[in-house]
């Protein structure tokens, strides 16, 4: 059996094989709950960027010639391993960045569910066939690969983001070079032994660690036919501009400022619940974490009050604990953004009811952790309604009416997800026609998703893909429209015409 923690460490894996970095710069991945350091990877150049690309360009051609069933069955093949290797990815994942074992397992089974999902493809990958306008000739078009695909991922989905990029890109018959967060770069060595042990030809998946540095001379690589990025919109944007400037496709998932809607007629317990895990699960780090909560006037009292009981009775720790709620930040610098954002708040005049500072909890010292923290009296023109803050950090805001909270949902730059809490179907099914999200959820918080939905957000959450569902197929090909004309005449489409 494979064992995950025996994957060399400070080596890249390119063309079949795991080898040193041309130079001998090392990345540090360090445990953010105990300041533990788990191990090093290497700080790649663009020489090792070139490398890879080289190898995965020179990989494609066969792996493109594979048909897509045969392709897909080593993918099969890799999601069971992900099954036997569950724990051991899910313990290895908490331990490098943070989040509680409950949810490094809810991230591996999310690549599980995404790599049998896709793999399934594998005996689809649907064009369609349609008439012609002319007698005698057929018409059907079909899904192309691009080529080498450049995969550019955070940190805080260490697996299943990977997944969602990696395993489409691969039955499509594109080969990969993947370039993880430098926060995370053990767990994704782990995941790409997992997937080549499922027997991927060398070359069709490669991986090279390192830092920003590392992923712009990905995007800048010459060989590169499409980057696939997750992060921040500033990075994001940043990438777009870079591709398209030289033509290169890109796909895009950024940043959030998610909201959930609470009307007075809600069910205030359920939303409580809801809302303590969207805000605080994940230690505020999801991409779909809520971080503004939009309340209409009866409700609001209680549901400040339901929602502090609850985060107050969250404990703080290690991840691996089994008595852990809620884990650190994944690093120092992000506690820091965290602070500026809150002393922002006070600032600009919201009242901290809860958290906003540092827990006082003897043996956390040594952790990035943050007391979870609710900000009431925000208002939309405030930076800490309209910025992504990615921490346990919630702002209450008031609305006096739908139409207003609505209005509210909507009034930032990004559209990842947004919710409604409310047993008043008019007005949940109004919300769920107005607000401007790629997500939206009707009594449930703003966090969560299912691997066969699309993925994505609107604005500058995105730039019109989709991952998950049939619709990440897009990003992963281009169509190829044919036309087999056995009339044995000169047909001119739009011109002979009677
Ligand atoms: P980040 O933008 O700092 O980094 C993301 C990745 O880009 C990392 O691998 C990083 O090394 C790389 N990178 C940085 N600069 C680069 C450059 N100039 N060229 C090429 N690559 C570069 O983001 P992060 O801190 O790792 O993750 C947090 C962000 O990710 C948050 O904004 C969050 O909302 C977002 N996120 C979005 C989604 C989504 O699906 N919309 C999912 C998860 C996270």
């Amino acid at each position: 059996m494979l064992e995950l923690l025996a994957v060399p460490q400070g080596r890249n894996y390119i063309a079949g094989r795991w080898v040193d970095p041309v130079g001998d710069r090392m990345l540090t991945s360090v445990n953010p709950a105990t300041g533990e350091v788990l191990g090093v990877a290497p700080d790649s150049s663009a020489a090792d960027v070139d490398r890879a690309v080289r190898a995965a360009a020179e990989a494609w051609p066969s792996w493109r010639a594979t048909p897509a069933p045969r392709r897909a069955e080593i993918l099969f093949r890799a999601a069971e391993l992900l099954v036997r290797h569950k724990e051991e990815l899910a313990r290895l994942a908490t331990r490098e960045m943070g989040k509680i074992l409950t949810e490094t397992r809810g991230d591996v089974q999310e690549a599980i569910d995404m790599t049998y999902f896709i793999a399934g493809e594998g005996r689809r990958l649907h064009g369609y066939t349609t008439p012609s306008e002319m007698p005698r000739k057929a018409a059907y078009c079909v899904r192309q690969p691009l080529g080498v695909v450049g995969v550019i991922t955070p940190w805080n989905f260490p697996v299943a983001i990977p997944s969602w990029k990696i395993v489409p890109a691969l039955v499509c018959g594109n080969t990969v070079v993947f370039k993880p967060a430098p926060e995370t770069p053990l767990s994704a060595a782990a995941f790409t032994a997992l997937l080549v042990e499922a027997g991927l030809p060398p070359g069709v998946l490669n991986l090279v660690t390192g830092g920003d540095e590392t992923g712009a001379a990905l995007v800048d690589h010459p060989g590169i036919a499409l980057i696939s990025f997750t992060g921040s919109t500033d990075v994001g944007l940043q990438v777009a501009a870079r591709c398209q400037a030289r033509g290169v496709r890109v796909s895009l998932e950024m940043g959030g400022k998610n909201a959930a809607i609470v009307l007075d007629d809600a069910d205030l317990e359920l939303a409580a619940d809801a809302l303590t895990w969207s805000a605080f699960g994940t230690t505020g780090q999801r991409c779909t974490a809520c971080s503004r909560i939009v309340v209409t006037p009866r409700a609001h009292r209680e549901v400040v009050e339901r929602l502090a009981d609850r985060a107050r009775r969250l404990r703080l720790g290690d991840g691996l604990d089994p008595a852990t709620d809620m884990g650190p930040l994944v690093s120092a610098s992000q506690r820091q953004r965290v602070e500026t954002y809150v002393e922002i708040g006070r600032r600009e005049g919201a009242t901290v009811v809860l958290g906003g500072e540092r827990p006082r909890v003897p043996g956390l010292e040594r952790g990035f952790f943050y007391a979870p923290t609710i900000l009431d009296g925000v208002t939309p023109g405030m930076r800490v309604a309209q910025e992504e803050i990615f921490g346990p950090v919630v702002g209450v805001m008031d609305a006096a009416s739908l139409e207003e909270a609505i209005e509210i949902v909507n009034g930032v730059r990004y559209g990842l997800s947004a919710s409604i809490f409310t047993r008043d179907v008019f007005a949940a099914m109004r919300a769920v026609e107005e607000i401007r999200t790629g997500i939206v959820y009707v009594n449930h918080g703003t966090t969560g998703a299912e691997v066969h939905l699309p993925f994505g957000g609107t604005r500058a959450t995105g730039n019109g893909h989709r991952e998950g569902g049939l619709q990440v197929l897009d990003v992963f090909t281009e169509w190829k429209s044919v036309y087999i004309d056995y009339s044995g005449r000169l047909q001119r489409a739009q011109i002979d015409r009677d």
